[in-house]
């Protein structure tokens, strides 16, 4: 089965991490900060928090903007179920805004009402996030202007967007947003294993995130209540979690990150050879903002339904018996049985609802063979024809 996305692990790669392995630190060495400036210096951050997810890098984020109960975070709905999770662990109340049908993130319209009939009631969120679904941004600057207006903190859902720019500012500049946030699971743009990074240019926001991924503890005797006991003191300032990533994954990011270029670019020139080799299928093909340089963490394709005999279900099935490993990302959050309790209804969110009906990504990842990648055209045709 070809995947929809995977990982490539090259010789420096097991090199680096095999180095580590010999070294004095597997944990809490030097090769940690050495990723994080690495990739906060790529994007033009001026802090990188490493943590051993993307959901730990958002769970952090929250906390660190002071997501709690009684509080409210929006995110988009279709997205991986983490975006929402993350205000739950912080006890606040989700909810979400529908996309938009062209490049099927955040819609900034929708999102615009609904601040307005949220500002009638006393409702705003604190905290939004926008996520940039298969690597292209959202409109960060209509959203931040709305941000300066209605008063919300931004998180960047950046996990598939490594590598993208908006507008000529790479993502995780965080020049439109308070955070941003990378995941480096093996389906991503690079990868840790697991992993993931908190961005961010606040100093303050970077010292709490710091803090909270190894259970706020301390052991700088400017940040302590009273003058330490002694040599061995350390003290636990709030409650936080361990969170943090190992040498070992941190050596194998900074040896992949040399690549993240490279990646992408190829990424790029295998979403053309889809562009030009299915464009006559009914199907409509990735919209691509021309302020955008999308990551191209996914290749998604919607079914345009009505002139195609099998169903959304059955192409799938179909391709997956032709050994292509389409997948779909993602089924709406407020559809989860976790979140459909909580009171959403699917009628509020057409536009979520009807891409579900439609969407699948197709295999893509930077050395997805020429081969390979013919072998996902054919399957097309044959069962779009
Ligand atoms: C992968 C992903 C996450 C979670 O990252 P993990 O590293 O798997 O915890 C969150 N949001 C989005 C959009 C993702 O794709």
């Amino acid at each position: 089965m070809i995947p929809y996305g995977r990982q490539e692990i090259t010789p420096s790669d097991i090199e680096a991490v095999v180095d580590v392995l010999k070294s004095d630190f597997l944990t809490q060495g030097p090769a940690v900060p050495k990723f994080e400036k690495a990739v906060a210096s790529y994007c033009g951050a001026m802090y990188g928090i490493a943590v051993n997810s993307g959901t730990s890098a958002l769970h952090i984020a929250c906390m660190a903007l002071g997501v709690g109960k009684n509080d409210l975070v929006w995110t988009s709905p279709v997205t991986f179920v983490a975006s929402a999770n993350c205000a739950r662990f912080c006890g606040a109340d989700i909810d979400f805004v529908d996309i938009d049908p062209k490049t099927y993130n955040m819609s900034v319209s929708a999102l615009e009402s609904k601040l307005k009939v949220a500002a009638a009631c006393n409702c705003l969120p604190k905290v939004v996030i926008p996520v940039h679904l298969s690597g292209q941004s959202c409109d960060m600057l209509s959203i931040r202007r709305l941000a300066d207006q209605y008063g919300f903190a931004i998180i960047e859902d950046a996990c598939h967007a490594l590598g993208a720019r908006f507008r000529e500012e790479k993502i995780g500049s965080c020049k439109y947003s308070d955070i941003t946030v990378f995941s480096f699971h093996p389906v991503k743009i690079i990868t840790t294993a697991e992993g993931g990074m908190a961005l961010t240019n606040q100093k303050e926001l970077a010292e709490k995130m710091d803090l909270y991924r190894t259970h706020a503890i301390t052991k700088d005797p400017a940040r302590m209540t009273h003058v330490p006991d002694g040599p061995w003191y350390y003290q636990q300032l709030d409650l936080g979690y361990n969170y943090r990533m190992t040498e070992i994954q941190a050596a194998l990011g900074v040896s992949q990150l040399t690549r993240l270029d490279e990646v992408v670019e190829k990424r790029h020139v295998l979403a053309d050879r889809y562009n030009s080799s299915l464009d006559n299928l009914p199907l409509t093909l990735p919209y691509q903002d021309a302020n955008n340089y999308s990551a191209y963490h996914l290749y998604i394709i919607r079914l345009n339904l009505e002139k195609i005999s099998f169903t959304h279900k059955q192409v799938f099935e179909e391709l997956h018996s032709d050994g292509v490993g389409v997948n779909l990302h993602y089924i709406p959050v407020y559809r989860q049985p976790y979140y459909s309790i909580l009171g959403f209804k699917s009628e509020d969110f057409p536009e979520s609802e009807k891409y579900y009906q439609e969407a699948i990504s197709i295999p893509l990842y930077h050395h997805l063979s020429k081969e390979d990648q013919d072998r996902v055209i054919t399957s097309l045709r044959r069962i779009l024809k």
